[in-house]
């Protein structure tokens, strides 16, 4: 039996020609084509400058420390996300501390935000969960009004809009490009800013601290991104416009069908948003069960996440306690469905047939 797959690439002649000409090229560790890729992600954004690095991982990292955010400081982050965002924060030495979520879009609350300020709070980093914008407008306020630094975890939300701006544009931005992501380099990760002295310092903590070769002025590590990625990158960058209306496209024909059935609740896009879909995801209260009646039917989902960062034993034993009730609800309920480009109409019919069934058998 064939299995819808929850995501696929798309990999197509021209990212194999990319790759080959580069290897013809034969400069293929980071060269003219990482400048190029990063110019090109940065006009997309709308941001003056973007960094590659080799990972999203890597992305939050370098952010974080360009930033000067280290030992001593606090982070308030979403624990309702993949562990990279809060791992980052830990990498520098710095706390992260948790704040709820809303229960519409899965991203961080403002007002909830606020109360977790301390002397030592230095940034706030939002995820747009899902491909959905945070609210950045109220991010930016509190932003400002406490003098904290907004980093912006938007790995998942290539292209998203919010109130006519990209995200990652808003603060400074961290995206991924791995191969599940809306666009893909294989590994890869790419930091957007607007100040130039951000730009400057992720690029030298990208090569081990030196901006002059064998001269080090600060303390970097490797996090170079390969022009083989870069020339992957730039072909995905062109189709991320059309790739981007087939998931909404998509997720348009799922909740259309899926509407109206019992115990489904379809995901919200707020006023004044673009959602990318990265993921498409519906709650229920029996998800594990929906989940295996998917896959005898041949369908593929996805549960992120079914651990918050705040309950995973190595946080646990970091001495976390939070209560994050809205978080933890959302990781027993949610499910995601495949939303990517390369999902048909008639796929769709198939998933949401086999959902319509699975409610009424419950009945
Ligand atoms: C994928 C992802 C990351 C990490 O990106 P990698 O490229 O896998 O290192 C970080 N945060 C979120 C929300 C992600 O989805």
């Amino acid at each position: 039996m064939n299995m819808i797959p929850i995501a696929k690439p798309q990999l197509e002649e021209a990212e194999i020609e990319a790759v080959n000409n580069v290897l013809r090229s034969g400069i293929i560790a980071e060269g003219p084509r990482v400048a190029e890729f990063e110019q090109e992600f940065a006009d997309y954004t709308g941001t003056e400058y973007a960094v590659a690095v080799n990972s999203g991982t890597a992305a939050l990292h370098a952010a974080l420390l360009a930033h000067g955010i280290g030992k001593g400081d606090e982070v308030i982050t979403s624990s309702f996300s993949f562990i990279a965002t809060a791992n980052s924060i830990l990498f520098t030495g710095a706390k992260p501390v948790f704040a709820d979520i809303r229960a519409d879009t899965f991203n961080l609350a403002p007002q909830l935000i606020e109360e977790k300020i301390t002397a030592s709070t230095k940034a706030i980093m939002p995820v747009h969960l899902y491909g959905h914008p945070a609210d950045m407008e109220a991010m930016r306020d509190i932003a400002e009004d406490n003098d904290l630094i907004l980093i912006e975890d938007a790995c998942q939300a290539h292209g998203a809009i919010y109130n006519g701006k990209k995200v990652g544009s808003f603060g400074t931005g961290a995206f991924s490009f791995y191969p599940t992501k809306n666009m893909t380099t294989s590994e890869g990760g790419i930091i957007t800013t607007n100040s130039k002295e951000i730009a400057d310092r992720a690029r030298m903590i990208r090569a081990h601290g030196s901006r002059q070769r064998y001269l080090h002025e600060m303390l970097g590590y490797n996090l170079r991104m390969t022009d083989i990625s870069a020339a992957i990158g730039m072909v995905q960058l062109k189709r991320l416009p059309s790739y981007i209306k087939a998931r909404q496209r998509n997720a348009k024909l799922l909740t259309d069908k899926l509407q109206g059935i019992e115990g489904i609740e379809c995901p919200a896009v707020r006023n004044g948003c673009q959602h990318v879909f990265h993921q498409y995801t519906i709650r229920t209260r029996n998800r594990d069960q929906l989940s295996d009646y998917l896959k005898e039917k041949g369908i593929g989902s996805g549960i992120y996440y079914p651990i918050p960062i705040h309950k995973q034993p190595y946080y646990k034993e970091l001495g976390y306690k939070d209560n994050l009730l809205v978080t933890e609800k959302a990781s027993r309920e949610v499910l995601s469905l495949p939303v990517h480009p390369a999902v048909t109409e008639n796929d769709i019919n198939t998933i949401t047939n086999a959902i319509k069934l699975w409610s009424d058998e419950k009945c």
